[in-house]
């Protein structure tokens, strides 16, 4: 079968692997959309690596094509998404719900095998954890694609408490800023500002529900916010989905005292600040980060699109058969496309 392969730094190519064969213990899973993530992008520009000759890719669906003779709970046919983290199921995050945060954590795509194939087989374990979900039948596989960054993003607001009379600022309208801004809409935040230097990016997030629009590139952001401020009493959260270490010691300045920080994104090596730490000190600032999701998250992710109160799709922008990952990766790069599915 056709897979995307990582080789070493900055190596990756389509290659034919073996097609996985039926194991007793697990399933196999034609892969029917996955999409590329921003991981997946730092991967392939040699950012990040991951183990050799790793299969990439871990946010995907698809559709059970062979059952293990031990295993009871799926059957052929079966439509599923997969909640990409492999968990020792016991340790003491684990048993706290937080297989996020395993002590013994694998990641698909990086440490095992992912999606970026033909056929799927998960490992044993991750058919026992019951991190192979099964989705309602008006979930499309084209949307389950969209369920892995949904699911973090449900853990960035929750782990910021968002709700009614929030004020809330997302930094960058990619993929990620754009879910930010459809999930806040709907747990009744007050006003959503997004900042983002593409204009195009930023007129999605006004149709998806973004209040107010900043682009730094163009005015002041500094001065913006504390316009915007004075129209609706001030921002008391704030997001980063870009790792721009420069941003935060802006936030500390700009954000209400008692306000919220938090860092969605990673960045690559220069995601290092000098900031003033009186700042948080003296305004009761909280400085946080998410990272993933819970398989909780993960499920609530797949009541959230079956619910269709939001168009995920729309997010959507290309589609290119899995031979062609290599110029999906460059266009996903060239930040002209939002949400790039691979159909093998
Ligand atoms: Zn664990």
């Amino acid at each position: 079968m056709k897979a995307v392969v990582f080789h070493s730094l900055g190596k990756i190519s389509v290659d034919e692997v073996q097609t996985p064969l039926s194991l007793d213990d697990s399933i196999i899973v034609k892969v029917k959309a996955a999409a590329i993530c921003a991981t997946d992008l730092r991967i392939f520009k040699g950012e990040r690596s991951a183990k050799e000759n790793v299969i990439m890719g871990h946010e995907f669906s698809g559709e059970v094509v062979n059952v293990g003779s031990n295993v009871k709970d799926f059957m052929v046919g079966d439509r599923v998404a997969v909640y990409p983290i492999l968990a020792d199921g016991k340790c003491d995050f684990c048993l706290k719900g937080f297989r996020n945060r395993c002590v013994n954590r694998k990641t698909l795509g990086i440490d095992v095998n992912g999606g970026f194939s033909e056929f799927f087989q998960p490992t044993p374990e991750m058919v026992k954890l019951g991190h192979i979900m099964k989705l309602p039948e008006n979930v499309s596989f084209e949307e389950a694609a969209l369920l892995e960054p949904i699911s973090t993003v449900v853990n960035s607001l929750e782990r910021l408490n968002v709700g009614l009379g929030d004020n809330i600022l997302v930094i960058g309208a990619g993929p990620m800023g754009l879910l930010h801004v459809m999930l806040a809409k709907y747990m009744g935040v007050s006003n959503i500002i997004v900042s983002d230097y593409v204009e195009e990016r930023l007129n999605v997030a006004r149709e998806l529900g973004a209040n107010y629009t900043i682009n730094p590139g163009q005015e002041d952001f500094i001065l913006k916010v504390k316009e915007l401020s004075k129209v609706f009493g001030g921002i008391n959260k704030a997001i980063l989905t870009v790792g721009v270490a420069d941003v935060v010691g802006q936030l500390l300045d700009i954000i209400q005292p008692q306000g919220m920080i938090s860092l969605f994104a990673g960045g690559g090596k220069t995601f290092i600040s000098n900031i003033d730490l009186n700042k948080i000190h003296y305004k009761e600032l909280v400085l946080t980060a998410s990272q993933n999701a819970t398989p909780e998250q993960f499920k609530k992710a797949i009541q959230l699109i079956a619910s269709k109160r939001f168009n995920v799709g729309k997010l959507i922008t290309h589609k290119f058969p899995l031979e062609d990952a290599l110029n999906a990766f460059n266009l996903r790069s060239e930040l002209k496309a939002l949400k790039v599915l691979l159909l093998p």
